[in-house]
């Protein structure tokens, strides 16, 4: 893995539904969820037995060819996805997912101008990261894309006065996930959607981490009642085969000729299959509901600790997807919280993330409130 990630001490060996266990057989509970991935539990028996029949026909079918298992995954996809984004290109990550959309977008309108919001998250390719804001991720690696620029999330004033005649797209994550769990403030994908309308601009909703019931809701624009037209999705989409979505009104798609875009491995039938048992977990497992339940179960609990911690100083999110502002930094934390059995993630050196399986338990979140209770309360002392 050379030195590109930094490492928390826990080898993992085994996982299932919310739970995974170390080498030597310690049980935690996983609330990195492998950054969303572990959406629909590890292991999700659907998946599972889906990629073992899978096996058992054929793994890779290039997209030059027909395979059912990918047409009976792009109905499932389609029925899913909000109305009118009846159109999918299958890649194999979320950065893959945003490099077609911006594409798309600029064939669409035949603009280049691309506004970003301050915060977003995008991926690490050249593309999407040209439309990722934090500034260290871009050092050293530019020129970025011609075109970006970025708009302060949440600000309608300031994104009309950022978008103009030569800007081909709009890009926002409905809940921005890397930059600490900051949710739209009301009526701002509103207000972006039409203005987009208004001046021909392709909108753009990255749901790769807030997408898929993770908020309670198939999709966090849901919570907003709009609807983009282009969506990218990725992470946990094929219960941790690697996937990525690009879905786009039919319009959009007509201006892709044939070889303007590709991906060898996208769409292949192994990940497909993944993808239609993890739609149908979701659908028929009632994950997004209790992405719900459980999940407002975790805010109330998070504002508690609020109150009761003083070195808390936010709580944000929505449903399955939080994050907890803390006034120091979070390393401790997530070193003790790994001692006492409960994986944590962090986005930036202050902001707890939590993102777990959306098959959690209520009594495993109960767990994890005592566990940080717990931890704020030892890591406090020592300061
Ligand atoms: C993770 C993530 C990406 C990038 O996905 P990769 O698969 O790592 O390329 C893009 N956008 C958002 C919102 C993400 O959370």
């Amino acid at each position: 893995m050379g030195d590109l990630y930094q490492r928390f001490p826990v080898t993992v060996a085994k996982g299932e539904g919310a739970r995974v266990w170390d080498e030597d057989g310690k049980e935690y509970i996983d609330c990195m969820g492998g950054y969303g991935v572990a959406l629909a539990g590890h292991r999700n028996p659907r998946v599972v037995q889906a990629i073992k029949a899978q096996l058992d026909r054929i793994i890779t079918v290039h997209g030059s060819l027909y395979n059912k298992t990918r047409a009976e995954f792009l109905d499932r996809l389609t029925g899913a996805a909000p109305p009118g984004l009846t159109r999918v290109h299958l890649n194999n990550s979320g950065a893959e997912s945003v490099e077609a959309a911006i594409k798309f977008a600029k064939r669409h309108t035949g603009k280049s101008g691309m506004v970003a919001m301050r915060g977003s998250y995008h991926g690490k390719t050249a593309g999407a990261l040209s439309v990722t804001f934090n500034p260290k991720y871009k050092k050293g690696f530019g020129p970025m894309l011609e075109g970006a620029s970025f708009s302060p999330f949440g600000d309608i004033d300031a994104l009309r006065d950022s978008t103009g005649d030569d800007t081909a797209l709009v890009i926002m994550e409905p809940i921005q996930g890397e930059s600490g769990i900051r949710v739209a403030p009301p009526g701002f994908l509103q207000d972006a959607r039409r203005l987009c309308d208004e001046r021909g601009i392709v909108l753009i909703f990255d749901e790769i981490q807030c997408g898929l019931g993770r908020t309670g809701k198939m999709w966090a624009a849901e919570h907003w009642e709009t609807i983009p037209d282009i969506m990218c999705l990725a992470k946990g989409i094929a219960g941790g085969i690697p996937m990525g979505a690009t879905l786009t009104k039919p319009e959009i798609m007509a201006s892709i000729k044939k070889g303007d875009h590709s991906s060898t491995f996208g769409g292949s039938p192994l990940a497909c299959a993944a993808g239609s048992a993890v739609l149908q977990s979701l659908s028929e497992d009632g994950l997004v509901s209790n992405a719900e339940t459980v999940g407002s179960r975790l805010h109330r609990g998070l504002q508690e600790l609020q109150e009761k911690h003083r070195v808390i100083s936010e709580v944000r999110g929505m449903g399955l997807m939080a994050g907890v502002e803390l006034r120091c930094g979070v390393k401790d934390v997530i070193l003790e919280g790994i001692k006492r059995g409960v994986l944590l993630l962090y986005s930036g050196s202050n902001i707890l993330r939590l993102l777990p399986p959306l098959t959690i338990s209520e009594d495993d979140i109960e767990r994890v409130l005592e566990t940080i209770d717990a931890v704020l309360n030892s890591v406090g002392r020592d300061k």
